[in-house]
């Protein structure tokens, strides 16, 4: 199918900047960010440590004169120790849990909030949304940022919001029906569970009037993008983003679906080498690290993102000048390491639904067998037609299935089969992993 480029939209002017008129605005506002930066009190002690001052960056190309920042520093600086503003113009406070520890929080400035409607604004439009769509934000409100965060975005364009939030799924589909809602947004997995609740309840999703998703917060597959796209009847398109840098409009694909363009003339990113820090090339992988270049409550300074991805700088055929990151499949500290092989969750589902009819609903549990060697399995959910299967055929599926992961992953792993939706669903992001390994 041949891919229509959506009218232009003001909004998005700064994604076709000459690039030497890019890089001009970033360094003006580099340089105004590190001498914000420089006035707390954590980012000011490492660059003295590296014996750098503001006036050492000159061009967008000193930020690899700058002090990396890690979640760490969030943490230790809890709560407000890395605030560059005054509680009084600070209007928004975020938090992310993580998976341990103390949450992280960052702050927003009024301009702040601007900026972050602004980006997901200019990523609603590359996707081809309009001020006529209805959207659906089933992404969690709260103190997670991905909720306020389309929220904001798609206010901005004008569109209708519909700020469900996430759960209640029957009822999401009820009003995604009753409103011709036309955008959903939503974590990937939760729209995968939107699809199975709505084939429950016998709602054909191809007859809604919807037509894009807006997907993030976690890795997908393009498998997982293929089985939406099919099963829905629309264009699913990512969204990346991270609650240090704004939440969720750090990135977002175009109309071509091939590569998340960064909103660099806000975020400036840089891929470096995870052991060393030592940075990278265009085009070869390696860790996201990420600077604010516009906020004012939370200056993030090369921030490391622990995503995993490449910078692609080949023109998109859009048109938009801003340069595109691969989509990202894996964080550095998602990677499981079993019988020594670094393996991600991702490579996992995409090896499962490689294999026709095989549901993406599965979890992978991690032993330590009586040899003390690692064993897998991998629990998938059997469609209702694979259980109506002879016992022949069910044992031919589970064998295609572990095939195809190991082909992947280079390791035997046992396939279970269960009833289907008992594997537990989530409204956000999704943990697929038990690991019940001796440690
Ligand atoms: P949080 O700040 O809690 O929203 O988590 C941010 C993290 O979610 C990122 O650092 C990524 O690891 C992940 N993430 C967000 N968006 C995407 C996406 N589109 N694809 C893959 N991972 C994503
Ligand atoms: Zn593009």
């Amino acid at each position: 199918m041949s891919t229509t480029i959506p009218a232009y939209h003001p909004v998005s002017a700064p994604d076709y900047l000459p690039r030497k008129q890019m890089r001009e605005l970033q360094t003006a506002r580099l340089k105004r960010m590190v001498e914000r930066a420089y006035t707390v009190e954590l980012y000011r002690n490492r660059m003295n440590e590296k014996g750098v001052t503001p006036a050492d960056i000159q061009s967008i190309d000193d930020i690899s004169k700058l002090p990396f920042t890690m979640k760490n520093d969030l943490r230790d600086t809890y709560p407000y120790g890395l605030f560059a503003s005054p509680m009084n113009e600070i209007v928004r406070l975020h938090a992310s849990s993580g998976t341990t520890g103390k949450p992280i929080v960052v702050a927003y400035t009024k301009e702040d909030l601007d900026v972050w409607d602004e980006v997901v604004a200019r990523a609603l439009v590359g996707y081809g949304v309009t001020e006529k769509d209805i959207v659906q934000v089933a992404y969690g409100y709260g103190l997670f940022t991905g909720g306020l965060g389309l929220h904001g975005g798609a206010s901005r364009l004008g569109c209708t919001v519909v700020p469900i939030s996430g759960g209640n799924t029957e009822r999401q589909i009820m009003l995604m029906r009753d409103f011709n809602v036309t955008c959903c947004g939503c974590t990937p997995s939760y729209f995968v569970h939107i699809i199975d609740k709505a084939l429950q309840m016998g709602v054909n999703m191809r007859d809604l009037p919807i037509k894009f998703g807006a997907f993030g917060a976690e890795p997908w597959s393009e498998e997982v993008r293929a089985y939406i796209e099919e099963q829905a009847g629309i264009k699913a398109f990512n969204i990346y983003g991270l609650s240090e840098i704004c939440g969720p409009g750090v990135g977002a694909e175009c109309c071509f679906q091939d590569g998340m363009h960064i909103f660099e003339d806000h975020f400036y990113p840089e891929i470096i080498d995870p052991a060393t820090g030592e940075v990278l090339p265009d085009g070869t992988e390696g860790e996201l690290v990420l600077s604010t270049l516009s906020k004012d409550a939370m200056p993030m300074l090369r921030y490391r993102t622990r995503d995993i991805t490449t910078i692609d700088v080949e023109p998109c055929k859009c048109g938009r000048t801003i340069r595109r990151i691969r989509p990202i499949r894996r964080r550095s500290d998602d990677m499981l390491i079993i019988r020594g092989v670094n393996v991600f969750p991702s490579q996992i589902e995409t090896g499962i639904l490689r294999v026709d009819g095989a549901s993406p609903h599965f979890q992978i549990v991690l032993e330590t067998g009586a040899d003390g060697l690692d064993r897998i399995e991998v629990k998938v959910e059997a469609t209702p037609d694979a259980l109506d299967d002879t016992v022949a055929s069910v044992e031919q599926f589970k064998k295609s299935i572990a095939q195809s992961i190991s082909q992947i992953i280079g390791l035997s792993v046992k396939i279970t089969l269960v009833q289907p939706y008992t594997i537990a669903r989530s409204e956000g992001k999704m943990n697929r992993v038990v690991d019940n390994r001796k440690k």
